[in-house]
């Protein structure tokens, strides 16, 4: 089992206050706090051995070339990738599915399919719309029910011997709804459609394995498990890596440079150009360390029963609305009261130095579905409390008092 208050201890943030009150956070679908362990990893790099990688000859490039490539042996074993290579440092989500929608620039043309879910980040559709542009390739839409879950007849209907690429999240940021992507996968294989899975909302609660998944790209950022910002993986099979071009042209990247004609690194420094986040990198291995030693079925079991609680008294409050009420589901819950404008909400709650989100979640195709502007939305990490729920309640029932 996990000891809550013990872990709430690595968490130095969760002791400040906030306009006079104890931070309760409940953002973490926005971003994860960081534990004392990776702040430490992040503060001996900069205070020991700060260098630039792979050229140096010098004790400190070394020493820093090899918590870098050992990290990233850390994220390969961690997600069960075959080969290092396969894995791609990036800044993060937004940054990988970009790579991926470039380099399928030339692998597209008019007339091919490539296939989104309604229940997307905004990270996870504009690329392609851009890519589909470029290309003359359409985009189809798998919809979603009422419950925030995504109709599986419906993408059965839309797969055929057109589509090239299917990209789904593995859990909607907006609605917490966990998305079927085994069968997903196996689908689209069968049309032989590659399969790209925006997992930043899932690599936070669970763990996912890329090859018992068979999966052709995953993708996720750092900063959302407890990692800093600004970096983040591409995990790619092998052919599919090879198969693609550079996203960008710099120094790292190439092989030999010369100006009738360069040839290229190979993986993963292909897709690597420029001086990397390095300490990021480092930090990121660091911090699936730290939730590696919880757990992740400690996490998800503790998680599960935050997100049954709050549920359970949400509901209690009258005028309240859930969206997002799928069977399998993690721990974010998206909710209006009545007709209130949860941006009013929002603000109390900070008030009372509690932290949620409020507006689209950058997912308006599922705002409109619903018909409203935005939700209030509390998401839970494994360091959160039920005490904490309990305190948000009222506070909430105190912000609808004074707004109704
Ligand atoms: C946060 C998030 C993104 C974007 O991640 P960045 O770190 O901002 O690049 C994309 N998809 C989902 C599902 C997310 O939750």
């Amino acid at each position: 089992m996990l000891d809550v208050q013990k872990i709430r201890k690595d968490f130095p943030i969760l002791n400040r206050t906030v306009n006079g009150k104890p931070l309760i956070y409940f953002d973490n679908a926005a971003t994860s706090q960081t534990p004392q362990q990776v702040i430490d990893v992040i503060v001996d790099y900069y205070s020991n051995y700060n260098a630039n990688i792979h050229r140096g000859v010098h004790s400190l490039s070394q020493e820093a070339t090899d918590a870098y490539e050992q990290a990233r042996i850390k994220i390969q074993k961690h997600f069960n990738a075959k080969h290092s290579y396969e894995i791609i440092y990036t800044a993060g989500t937004t940054h990988s599915i970009n790579l991926v929608a470039n380099g399928f620039s030339s692998l597209l043309k008019k007339g091919d399919e490539i296939i989104v879910s309604a229940l997307e980040h905004h990270s996870n559709i504009v690329p392609w719309q851009m890519l589909c542009e470029r290309t003359g390739a359409s985009l189809k839409v798998i919809p979603m029910n009422e419950n925030g879950e995504l109709i599986l007849s419906d993408y059965d209907a839309l797969l055929n011997e057109h589509t090239k690429l299917v990209f789904v999240n593995h859990i909607s940021n907006a609605l917490g709804t966990i998305n079927p992507i085994e069968s997903i996968i196996e689908k689209a294989h069968a049309v032989g459609a590659a399969v790209l899975i925006d997992g930043a909302q899932s690599c936070p609660h669970l763990k996912p394995d890329v090859q018992a998944l068979d999966v052709d790209f995953y993708v996720c950022s750092a900063h959302k498990i407890c990692g800093p910002t600004g970096v983040g993986m591409l995990y790619g099979k092998e052919e599919w890596l090879n198969k693609l071009p550079p996203y960008q042209g710099g120094g790292e990247m190439i092989a030999e440079v010369s100006f009738e004609k360069t040839t290229y690194a190979g993986l993963p420094h292909k897709f690597e150009a420029g001086t990397p986040n390095i300490c990021g990198g480092i930090a990121f291995g660091a911090a699936l360390d730290y939730m590696n030693n919880i757990g992740f079925e400690n996490i998800a079991k503790y998680e599960n029963e935050l997100l049954d609680y709050g549920t359970e008294q949400l509901l209690k409050i009258e005028g309240l609305k859930i969206y997002g009420t799928a069977k399998e589901k993690t721990s974010v819950i998206s909710f209006n009261v009545g007709t209130i404008h949860p941006y009013d909400i929002g603000t109390i709650l900070d008030k009372m130095g509690i932290a949620v989100r409020t507006g689209h979640h950058c997912a308006q195709p599922i705002m409109d579905f619903y018909k409203i502007p935005g939700t209030i939305r509390a998401s839970f990490m494994f360091y959160n409390t039920k005490e904490e729920i309990d305190t948000f309640i009222v506070a909430l029932k105190k912000a609808i008092m004074m707004l109704s």
